[in-house]
Formats: C-alpha cells, sequence, structure tokens
C-alpha cells in the first residue's frame, strides 16, 4: 500500500483529496497546522481509519517533518499547506511569505534529505506533487489561455508566494535531483470550501436572504473547476507525470463573477424559494473592487489531458449544482464554521 505525506489536508482541497485517496485505498498522513482554513469537521468520516493518521504541525518544522517520512516510510508528499486567501494576503502578506515560500522550503529540504537516503525502486518511485494556482501566470486580456510557458507575473502577495514556492520547487529539481511535479489549477469549488470564497459565501447568504457582494463591474472571469476533478488529476499526475514537469490543470469553464452569482441565484430560487417570494438576483450588490484585481484568468490543460488521458468528469453546470445541494443539506458543517465551533472543540480552546 502506498502512503502519502499530504500537507495542508484539513483544508479544502487537501481534505477532499485525503477523503478521495483513503477511499482509493491509499494511506494518508496528513500534516496540517490548523489555521482558520483548517477543519477537522471535514475528515470525520475517516475517524478511527487506519489509513488516516492526522499530525498537527507546520510543514516548515523540517525536523518534525523528516521523523514523519521516516517513521512512516512515506512514498510520495503532496502539498496542498498554504495560506490561501487572496483578500487575506492584501491585509497580512508576512503569514504569506512564512508558510508559502519559508515554509515550502523547509518541507523541500526535508524531502530532499529523506529522498537521499532511501535506495533501489523506493528511491527510484519517490514524488513531490506541489500543488500550486494560475495566479502565479498574472491577468489576461480578453483573449488566449495560460499554458505551462506563460511567463510569471504574480499581481497579489498571495500570487507572489505562491510563484516563490514553485521556483523553489523547480530549483530542487534542478540543483538536487528532487523528482518534482507541478500543477498549477484554476478555481476550485465544492463541498467543504471555506465560505470566505466566492461560491461558498454566495450561496450562504443567497440562502439567507442576504446581500450578495460582488466586487467591481462583476465582469471578472475566472475558470471554475470542481474540486474532486483538480483531486483526480493531481491523482494522475502524481501516478503517470514526467518528473521536473509542471501540468496546468482547468475545467474549460469560464464564467464572469455574475454569472456564477446569478447562476447560484437561479438554483437556490428553485431548489428552496425565499419565504417573500423574491429572486435571490435582486440582493446582488455591487462593492468596491479588490485592489489589483486580476481581470481574467483562462486555463490551457491540453497537456495533462493529451500526455496523461485526464478529463474532468463535473461541467460547470453539473459542478455548481452538485455544490449547491451540498450546502443545502450540510448546513450543521456551515454553521460550525460560521460560529467558530470547528476550532474551539478540536483545539481545547
Ligand atoms: P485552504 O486555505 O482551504 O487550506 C490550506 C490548509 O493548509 C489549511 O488546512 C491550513 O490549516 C493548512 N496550513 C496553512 N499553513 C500551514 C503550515 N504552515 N503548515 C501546515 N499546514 C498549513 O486552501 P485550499 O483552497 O484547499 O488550497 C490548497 C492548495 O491549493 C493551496 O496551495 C492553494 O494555493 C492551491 N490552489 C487552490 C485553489 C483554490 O481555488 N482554492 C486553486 C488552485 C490552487
Amino acid at each position: 500500500m502506498k502512503t502519502l505525506l499530504v500537507t495542508g489536508g484539513a483544508g479544502f482541497i487537501g481534505a477532499n483529496f485525503a477523503l478521495q485517496a483513503v477511499a482509493d485505498g491509499l494511506r494518508v498522513v496528513n500534516l496540517d497546522k490548523l489555521t482558520y482554513a483548517g477543519n477537522l469537521d471535514t475528515l470525520e468520516s475517516l475517524d478511527g481509519s487506519d489509513n488516516h493518521i492526522f499530525v498537527h504541525g507546520d510543514i516548515g518544522d523540517r525536523q518534525m517533518v523528516a521523523d514523519l517520512l521516516q517513521k512512516h516510510r512515506a512514498d510520495a508528499i503532496v502539498n496542498f499547506a498554504a495560506e490561501s486567501h487572496v483578500d487575506r494576503s492584501i491585509e497580512g502578506p508576512a503569514a504569506f511569505v512564512h508558510t508559502n515560500v519559508v515554509g515550502t522550503l523547509g518541507l523541500l529540504e526535508a524531502a530532499r534529505d529523506y529522498w537521499r537516503s532511501l535506495e533501489g525502486s523506493r528511491k527510484e518511485s519517490f514524488r513531490f506533487l506541489h500543488v500550486s494556482t494560475d495566479e502565479v501566470y498574472g491577468s489576461l486580456g480578453e483573449t488566449g489561455k495560460f499554458t505551462e510557458s506563460t511567463p510569471y507575473a504574480p499581481n497579489s502577495p498571495y500570487s507572489a508566494s505562491k510563484a516563490a514556492s514553485d521556483h523553489l520547487v523547480r530549483a530542487f529539481h534542478h540543483t538536487y535531483g528532487l523528482p518534482t511535479l507541478t500543477t498549477n489549477c484554476s478555481n476550485n469549488y465544492g463541498p467543504f470550501q471555506f465560505p470566505e470564497k466566492l461560491i461558498p459565501l454566495v450561496i450562504q447568504k443567497a440562502m439567507a436572504g442576504e446581500p450578495l457582494p460582488v466586487y467591481g463591474d462583476g465582469l471578472n472571469i475566472r475558470d471554475w473547476l470542481f474540486v474532486g476533478d483538480h483531486c483526480s488529476a493531481i491523482r494522475r499526475v502524481l501516478n503517470d507525470g514526467r518528473v521536473g514537469e509542471t501540468y496546468n490543470v482547468g475545467g474549460n469553464a469560464e464564467r464572469t463573477n455574475i454569472a456564477v452569482v446569478n447562476t447560484i441565484c437561479t438554483l437556490l430560487d428553485a431548489k428552496s424559494p425565499l419565504a417573500d417570494g423574491r429572486a435571490r438576483a435582486s440582493l446582488i450588490t455591487y462593492v468596491k473592487d479588490r485592489p489589483g484585481h486580476d481581470r481574467r484568468y483562462a486555463i490551457d490543460s491540453s497537456k495533462l489531458q493529451r500526455e496523461l488521458g485526464w478529463q474532468p468528469s463535473h461541467s460547470f453546470e453539473s459542478g455548481i449544482e452538485a455544490t449547491v445541494d451540498w450546502y443545502l443539506t450540510n448546513q450543521p458543517w456551515v454553521q460550525r464554521v460560521l460560529d467558530g465551533s470547528y476550532r474551539m472543540e478540536r483545539l481545547g480552546v
């Protein structure tokens, strides 16, 4: 059985990945610092499983990571751990440099030393997969898509810190030979996303009949991918990707923010109408734009599709409907995030 060290596996994408990997028979050692974004409620269904070991800690703690890798005889590392919210990076960039840059460096050093200690087929098959974002490429005009050779041009402290981590991963491959893989993915949505991000925020506010904040003119474009499809892409790259390569991951689903919000309103109006009969689109409220807000992202994932045969299973329409349904039926999970109890009980504070 393969053992993966998954970092940031109590966050949105990492937890979806851990749930999928354990269900598929892999063993997951889940290292997470449990920042505000880490939520052990998400992993509740794995309680008692021999194939999920949760460890509370920081990716930058090189000795602790080294001990974990040795103790559990890890076959690969999948690095999700990060500070991930653009607005928070504008308020306080230092935490982003601490985890995304310095933390990733510590993890890479521990990974390199562990990999060097391996022998034979275990050394041959070891992989370090770094999960990154399309935001490192900057902003697009009305046409074109990001490819793996698009020059990096990050515009927010978040994307700058992710770009730095991507460069460190690349350097560890070229300098030390560490068998790395990098994925750069578009915006994710789906179950267990922290309700500060656009889609869960809008679903939650729309359910409650509250104003729906939309930045600027609402015409910023993002390329959306259902989280389960991102996880399947990572698994594909981990298994079959060429060492040292990067792979773009995207759903070919460009939507303006306002179109996303309108879609959610329409779905909720049909599934759970407001008591006073108002159409939820009437709740849309334009708010002051985010500083440095990138206009358009679009990702070309043809390399991943062509070389590794990956395809997303969800269209945007089917994925967003599944997501709205998930939030409608999982309100206890959301409420525990909103009232803060998801942290207090687990951390004993
Ligand atoms: P998230 O914020 O939901 O989760 C991040 C997790 O990392 C949390 O559980 C947090 O506790 C943990 N963490 C933070 N600092 C840590 C540290 N120093 N040591 C250990 N754990 C730490 O983020 P997410 O949306 O799940 O994103 C996961 C990864 O995917 C990130 O690297 C992000 O850049 C990347 N990504 C996200 C998206 C997206 O749309 N959400 C798209 C592309 C790429």
